[in-house]
């Protein structure tokens, strides 16, 4: 960890004991890494990767994410292509979208932004997208070979949070880990990350009875509930690491907060990573990641 990354506190506030896991330090080292390989791969290749998203209608927070990850690509020197459709688009234009995108040899990571209109299903047509550009690792062939420790890339914001422990050295192996949320997108790949990297896993979910007992006994506790600061001080020891994947309040005049209570967690856990500024800056990061590797693994093999 550099000096930069500790936690800064003001010369009159005491400094707390917990550990901030901020996200900013580690999507700066991953962007930089990203941008020698994108610089290498144009180089060797006469064109920069390429990612193209689709968005479907015009929900206002998706339009924000796709303007971020367009933004980001041009940052680290990548070529990224935005499709907007309007939502009236019906599930098999969309489908010839994502086949034209499959085909097209200059293309490398093609992403679906969610949510789907209503009348398209998402889940088919995310499954249609060619594994070899799957960036966010939703098919169902990325998702067997995640299982199968077999991926090419895993999806972002769990890969992420693996990232962010590397980057604190915080150790996973042998460790007891609780993953709260069974999600496709979040809590399942979560607990394939943290099997492979031999931690003992515990999955819980909205049926899961006395959670506070497990998430008190675990070592590193990741919470993606969706439920806004339902874990407070009272869930954790004061050895648990703390990873807040969750967001809450993103609209206008909202405070942006998480699943955790962080202020009751701070200066008691062992490390927290605050929302917003903990996990949230590294799933566009790892996209970025996933679509150099995407590149790098298509152009080896065609
Ligand atoms: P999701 O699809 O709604 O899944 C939530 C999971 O949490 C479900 O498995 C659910 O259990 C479980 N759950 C709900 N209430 C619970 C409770 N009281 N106790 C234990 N488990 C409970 O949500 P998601 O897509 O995984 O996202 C989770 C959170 O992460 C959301 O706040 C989302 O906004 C955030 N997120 C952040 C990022 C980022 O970039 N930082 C990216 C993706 C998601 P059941 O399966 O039994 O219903």
């Amino acid at each position: 960890m550099t000096k930069a990354d500790q936690n800064s506190v003001s010369a009159t506030s005491k400094p707390s004991k917990t550990l901030k896991l901020l996200g900013k330090p580690v999507a700066e080292a991953i962007r930089g890494e990203v941008a020698q390989k994108v610089s290498q791969f144009t180089q060797k290749h006469g064109r920069q990767p390429h990612l193209t998203v689709i968005l479907v209608g015009d929900d206002p927070a998706s339009g924000v994410y796709v303007r971020s990850k367009g933004k980001a690509c041009e940052q680290v020197g990548m070529k990224s292509t935005t499709i907007l459709l309007p939502s009236s688009t019906t599930e098999t234009d969309l489908a010839g979208q994502v086949r034209a995108l499959n085909q097209d040899q200059a293309v490398d990571g093609v992403l679906i932004q969610l949510p789907l209109p209503q009348h398209i299903n998402a889940e088919k047509i995310l499954n249609l997208v060619d594994p070899q550009k799957d960036v966010d690792a939703f098919t169902l062939t990325s998702s067997g070979a995640i299982f199968k420790d077999q991926a090419l890339v895993y999806p972002c914001t769990p890969y992420g949070v693996m990232k962010m422990l590397r980057h604190y050295k915080i150790p996973v192996a042998g460790q007891n880990v609780v993953v709260i949320g069974r999600s496709q997108i979040v809590g399942k790949p979560m607990a394939m990350l943290m099997l492979k990297e031999n931690a003992t896993v515990t999955i819980c979910h909205s049926k899961t009875q006395d959670l506070k007992k497990l998430t008190s006994q675990a070592d590193i506790v990741v919470v993606a509930a969706g439920k806004k600061e339902f874990l407070g001080r009272d869930a954790f020891s004061e050895k648990t690491v703390v990873i807040d994947v969750g967001i809450h309040g993103s609209g206008t005049g909202n405070q942006i907060c998480g699943d955790v209570k962080f202020s009751e967690v701070d200066d008691f856990v062992a490390a927290a990573s605050p929302v917003p500024g903990g996990v949230g800056p590294l799933t566009i990061a790892v996209l970025l990641e996933n679509t150099i590797k995407l590149a790098e693994y298509r152009c080896q093999t065609v």
